[in-house]
């Protein structure tokens, strides 16, 4: 295993410097975050909160002016507020240059969204990494530049990512001097607890083909594995974070297996959800009894309309694409996709039995953004749902005060009304549908709801997020996903429904 080097290859067991660990220990780290979104923002804000010298680069020069004004563009809680805390330490530009010359340690955070084929698009990946190249080609460093790769991509994009580096130095023509290591660090964190997830991961993930670069990285993350930074927690939710040290193709791999597991998690329980349907049993109550088994866990069991985002169809359309590559197939991962697909479906499919046409039907979807806490309208299953609503003559209006007004909606509002309160949402409506299980579904009057829609009103709760009785109670007609329609002989009532509800609130 080797390390880049323009002037060769050095030893993989090289280590850091003695001088220059001893100024990284005592004085924290310089470093650039190059892509300022969900991903480069937490990861500047909490490695400045660690006591780094941050210095967050993005090309979007709107986007860098509002950073440095302390506003975040987007919705993620406690963000800002840390920002603001650790304002000193935290700077923001859109020139990569000089930040690259002097930092010790530069991440990559840019979108890789999916392109046509299925496949990473990986060009601002590649804009960066070449831009590096050409800033490090003027620079007088001590010290190999370690580049630190937070985008999901492709495996073997380490070393496409050391490629155009050289490239970069190349066309500048003054590379000689210049060394750097590159590093894979997938991010975890789940939008809506970024903060959170950044600070109190379940793991740090490194991937390197060189000892100088590992060590660096546990230098770096060392308070966060050891949990020694201030926060105002008490107790801590993690005591220590193992550090997992893997090469760099594996660690890329590591990322794009654990969202294709947690994809074919939801889509397995959707599977047996639509069984449970036919059968009687209530998926709720499956979930809840083989989640209690450890080597299954009760996370992501919750049936419903499917995962979406801006990352799990990306990653797992990535996965089968890279499997391509091979000319391997991948049977499983495609039935993941294709049961999210019908679970999509599925929505309009209970409007139907219950509406038979929808020409002229008023339908409110509560909620837009893929999951709770985030704006977030990227692989938004309320889009497709909405746009599937209209084709077939519906009427929607959608309540979304958070991911209401975002651009991102882009042509969609020329089809759907968004509202910002869920009664006026509600209010003549045929059927609502519940898209995104946020916390305050469970605290709507339903009393209020049932005499505000057109009679009979109808609910369809595309995450089971309900307790159905309660809604029933009201008078309204309650669809959920492999409920069934009867009641458990072992429902013990509301505190245990509660307790499953509370566990779909819990859905990432
Ligand atoms: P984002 O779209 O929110 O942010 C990306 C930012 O990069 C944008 O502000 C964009 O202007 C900037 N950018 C793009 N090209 C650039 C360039 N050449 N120079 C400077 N800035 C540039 O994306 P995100 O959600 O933060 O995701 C970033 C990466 O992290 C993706 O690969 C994604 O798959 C991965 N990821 C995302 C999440 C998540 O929950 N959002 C979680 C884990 C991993």
């Amino acid at each position: 295993m080797v390390w880049m080097t323009l002037s060769g290859c050095r030893a993989s067991t090289s280590t850091p410097k003695p001088r220059f660990v001893r100024r990284i220990v005592s004085e924290g780290f310089d470093i650039g975050v190059v892509g300022s979104g969900y991903v480069g923002l937490a990861t500047g804000t909490c490695l400045a909160h660690l006591g780094h010298r941050v210095t967050c680069i993005d090309k979007d020069v709107r986007l860098v002016s509002r950073l440095g004004e302390g506003h975040i563009p987007f919705y993620e809680p406690g963000l800002e507020k840390l920002m603001a805390k650790n304002a000193d330490r935290l700077h923001f530009t859109t020139e990569l240059t000089s930040v690259t010359r002097e930092a010790d340690v530069v991440f990559i955070a840019v979108d890789t969204p999916q392109g046509e084929d299925g496949a990473a698009d990986l060009s601002n990946v590649a804009a960066v990494a070449r831009s590096i190249g050409q800033a490090l080609s003027e620079a007088n460093r001590e010290r190999p530049l370690v580049v630190v790769n937070k985008s999901t991509v492709p495996v073997g994009s380490g070393a496409y990512i050391s490629m155009l580096i050289q490239d970069g130095l190349e066309e500048a023509g003054n590379g000689e001097e210049a060394d750097f290591l590159v590093v894979s660090n997938p991010e975890f964190l789940r939008e809506g607890s970024a903060v959170y997830d950044s600070l109190f991961p379940d793991r740090v993930v490194v991937g390197a083909d060189s000892r100088e670069a590992v060590d660096v990285m546990r230098i770096l993350y060392k308070p966060i594995i050891e949990q020694s930074f201030p926060t105002e927690l008490d107790p801590k939710p993690k005591v220590a974070v193992p550090f997992v040290t893997t090469d760099l193709v594996s660690a890329e791999m590591i990322k794009y297996a654990a969202n294709a597991f947690l994809a074919t998690k939801i889509s397995f329980i959707n599977e047996v959800s639509n069984v449970c349907e036919l059968a009687g049993a209530d998926v709720a109550d499956v979930a809840y009894g083989i989640g209690l088994d450890e080597r299954i866990g009760s996370r992501f069991l919750s049936a419903g309309l499917g995962w979406g985002g801006s990352c799990f169809p990306k990653d797992v359309a990535a996965l089968r694409a890279v499997a391509r590559e091979y000319e391997h197939e991948t049977p499983l991962l495609d039935a993941t996709v294709a049961v999210n697909d019908r679970q999509r479906k599925r929505v309009i499919l209970k409007l139907q039995q219950e509406l038979h046409t929808l020409k002229g039907k008023r339908i409110a979807l509560l909620r837009l953004s893929f999951k709770p806490k985030t704006d977030d309208l990227r692989g938004a299953p309320s889009l497709e749902i909405a746009r599937d609503l209209d084709r077939r003559g519906g009427r929607i209006v959608c309540y979304d005060p958070v991911a209401g007004g975002r651009k991102a909606m882009g042509s969609a509002t020329d089809f759907l009304k968004v509202v910002f309160d869920p009664y006026e949402a509600l209010r003549e409506a045929h059927a609502a549908v519940i898209v995104t299980e946020w916390e305050e579904f469970r605290e709507l009057d339903w009393e209020r709801v049932a005499s505000l829609m057109q009679k009979p009103p109808l609910l369809v709760d595309g995450r089971n997020a309900l307790n159905p009785e309660r809604v029933r109670a009201a008078g309204i007609r309650y669809r959920g996903f492999g409920r069934g329609e009867g009641q458990s002989a072992f429902d013990s009532g509301e505190a245990r429904v509660a307790n499953l509800s509370y566990r779909n609130l819990e859905r990432d």
